[in-house]
Parts: C-alpha cells; structure tokens; sequence
C-alpha cells in the first residue's frame, strides 16, 4: 500500500462519454490501435493501472504512435523520425499482454521524460558523463516500470518471475538498488552489459563524427 502513495490516482476530468451517454475512457484511437495489435487483454492491463493511463494520454497528446512489431518479444522506441517528432513506440506481438503493459511503461518513460540521446554529440560531452546519464535514464525507466507493476498486482494481477527481478529491488532500496542492479544485468545486448551497450553507442557516435 505503501508504493501506491507514490503514484497519483486516476483524474475525472480525463474520462469522456460517447453519444450514448457511456463513460469512454480517454485516448480512444491509441487504445483502438493497441486492442486491434495486442487484444483486449493489454487493454484490461492499462485500465488497472493509472499510471499507464496516464502515459496513454500523454502519449496520445504528443502523437505517438505506438506500432506492432511482427512475431517479436520484444519493444523499443525511437526518439525522433521524420513522422513523429516525439519519437515512436515498437511492441512485439508475440509477447504476453503483461509483458507489452510493461514495455509500454518503460517505452513510454522514455519517449514523455527521457534526455539521453543515442546519438550524442561527442565533443561537447565526455564518454563518462553520458554513460551516466544512460544509466540514470534507465534506471528511471525501470523504476516507473517497478510503480506500474505494483499498480497492477494491487489490482490482481500475478506478474510472472522475470518482472519481478527490478521490483523487488524497486521495493528494497528504489532507485539506488535498481541502479546497482542494472550495473550487472547483460541482458540489454545478452553479453555485456548496460554499460558496455551506451559506452559503444557513444563511441559509434564518435566515429561517425570524425567520419563527418
Ligand atoms: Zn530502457
């Protein structure tokens, strides 16, 4: 009960009704579009959760797209295309509904809030400087993903093992034991690490700079 203290709740103001007379809860082209990708079961998962709610309107707000990746487990986002200036949502049809319900949560923490570049500009920030910022952003990224979570077991949900790892440091020492912890997963590129994964994205940066 304690994390749900954190978390503000749903706003009135945000809900809609259809000619009907029926509440409609907001962002209802983004929520088409997830239902048609990822089921009503994804849908139901938001609904729980206020807080993905709450980023469903942002992202709603700011036009962006959240697409189907075809027969993949996986997601991701980019932070900028020529299409969609806030940047862009990818989300595997093939994984579960709860774990699309936390790729939207951790996606979309990067998309509304995220500063980091994959891109950066290597002459006016050290390699040391941005792997840190890398490592905050995503440390932040895991920690809103640990408060939906806790949105969605509070509401009922059993959330398999794997979700679990980040939460339960989440609950035992929040930001810095997520950060700690992500120090030593190598699951971002399955060998090296999260540290290993921004130093090379700083240093392709590098190299495409001097190439310029
Ligand atoms: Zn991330």
């Amino acid at each position: 009960m304690l994390l749900l203290a954190l978390v503000p709740l749903g706003n009135m103001s945000n809900i809609t009704y259809d000619i009907t007379g029926a509440l409609m809860p907001a962002c209802s082209s983004l929520r088409a579009r997830l239902r048609k990708y990822f089921g009503p079961g994804l849908l139901a998962l938001i609904d729980a959760s206020p807080l993905l709610q709450a980023d469903l309107r942002k992202l709603e707000k700011l036009r962006v797209p959240v697409k189907r990746l075809k027969n993949r487990a996986d997601a991701y986002c980019l932070e900028y295309t020529d299409a969609s200036p806030h940047g862009e949502i990818y989300i595997g049809d093939a994984a579960s509904n709860c774990d699309q319900a936390l790729f939207l949560a951790h996606e979309a923490y990067h998309i509304l809030h995220g500063t980091t570049t994959s891109n950066p500009n290597t002459r006016q920030m050290s390699r040391e400087r941005y792997v840190s910022k890398c490592l905050q952003e995503e440390t932040r990224a895991l920690m809103h993903e640990a408060k939906v979570s806790a949105q969605l077991i509070d509401a009922g949900y059993r959330l398999p093992y794997k979700h679990l790892f980040y939460f339960a440091a989440y609950l035992r020492g929040g930001y810095r034991a997520i950060h700690d912890l992500l120090l030593l997963d190598t699951s971002a590129d399955g060998r090296s690490g999260f540290r290993q994964l921004f130093v090379s994205r700083y240093e392709k940066s590098r190299g495409r700079r001097k190439a310029s």
